[in-house]
């Protein structure tokens, strides 16, 4: 079967390697569409994310749905079947499979991880607990895309946001902008939505309908809320970017006894913040983890048409110019918010 693997950095190769064999609790299926995540990018710019680093031949890609060629006889599944799917399998014996927090599981085994497949090949051989069924209304890209709204899901989950509660999200990719979206379905107050990249801006306003969508490299983010809400800043912040400066204003731009959901994957090994500014407005920080077991809700979500994520998909690339798609997802060239690869 047809694979790409990233060999050195900045350099994805399509090589033709063995289609993997199913071991008899696992389903065989062939991937339909998979998204360029910053993760990726990050794997591939930089060689790893922080100390993770890469090991090569490294296999990228998390964000895909696929369709079951080959299930066991005892499976829920069968051959046709449209999946979503979930790119963690969880151990189910830890500490924290046993309390539902499978996210924080310390022997996940991660599509695209370290030493892992990932989705950027034709086949994948996964277990029935990574799949779920989607309905026939829902384009293969838009199951590709359950997986970062997952985790936006899952961030304004944990942030236990309150209707009526106001926020701000830093970032207008696709997890920022189904973090806002969610938010919002949960009756977010006023919200605001920050980026440096206009288009994103003007796709947000447009699609995500944020009450403020301001350039952060135009206008300064904690200047522009503190003028807006009278200094009381904001209830919850969600920082959906992974820089120090982002990660500053999200600190700062919280209420007193405000919240801060973390999602952003920062490059960088370590970032400094001013402790004693969180301190003394008693921040509660909550970092978030991929996400926990989001699929049914969000395919729920989707087919009421609370939350919509098929705009998200702005651009198809086949496996064979995964380069090309790369590059757009490196530089946001041409209006570029989830750049799919299509098998
Ligand atoms: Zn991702
Ligand atoms: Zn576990």
């Amino acid at each position: 079967m047809q694979a790409v693997r990233l060999t050195a950095g900045r350099t994805l190769e399509l090589t033709d390697v063995p289609a993997p064999k199913p071991g008899p609790d696992e389903i065989l299926v062939a991937v339909r569409s998979v998204g360029i995540c910053a993760s990726d990018v990050h794997y591939y710019k930089h060689g790893g994310i922080g100390n993770q680093r890469c090991v090569y031949p490294h296999s990228l890609g998390h964000e895909c749905s696929a369709k079951v060629v080959k299930a066991p006889s005892h499976s829920v599944f069968r051959e046709g079947d449209r999946v979503a799917v979930e790119p963690g399998r969880y151990c189910f014996r830890c500490e924290h499979c046993r309390e539902g927090k499978y996210n924080r599981c310390p022997n996940v085994r991660f599509l695209g991880g370290p030493n892992e497949a990932g989705a950027f090949q034709e086949y994948l051989s996964l277990h029935e607990s990574q799949l779920v069924k989607i309905p026939d209304s829902m384009s293969f890209d838009e199951a590709a895309l359950l997986e970062p709204m997952g985790v936006g899901y899952h961030a304004v989950v944990l942030s236990a946001l309150k209707p009526g509660e106001s926020i701000a999200v830093f970032g207008a990719g696709a997890v920022g902008l189904c973090t806002l979206a969610l938010a919002r379905a949960c009756g977010a107050g006023e919200t605001f939505l920050f980026d440096r990249v206009q288009y994103r801006l003007d796709f947000s306003g447009k699609q995500y309908g944020p009450d403020h969508c301001v350039n952060s490299d135009v206008v300064d983010p904690l200047e522009y809320i503190r003028e807006t809400t009278g200094g009381r800043m904001v209830d919850c912040v969600f920082e959906a970017v992974g820089a120090g400066q982002t990660f500053g204003w999200a600190f700062e731009a919280a209420r007193i006894g405000g919240r801060v959901m973390l999602i952003g994957i920062p490059p960088d090994e370590q970032i400094w913040f001013d402790p004693h500014s969180q301190r003394r407005r008693e921040l509660l920080v909550q970092n978030v983890r991929r996400s926990n077991r989001a699929l049914h809700p969000c395919i729920r979500l989707i087919e009421r048409k609370t939350v919509s994520i098929a705009p998200l998909a702005t651009h198809r690339f086949p496996l064979d110019r995964i380069s090309e798609a790369m590059y757009l997802a490196e530089t946001y060239e041409d209006g570029a918010v989830r750049v799919m690869i299509r098998m």
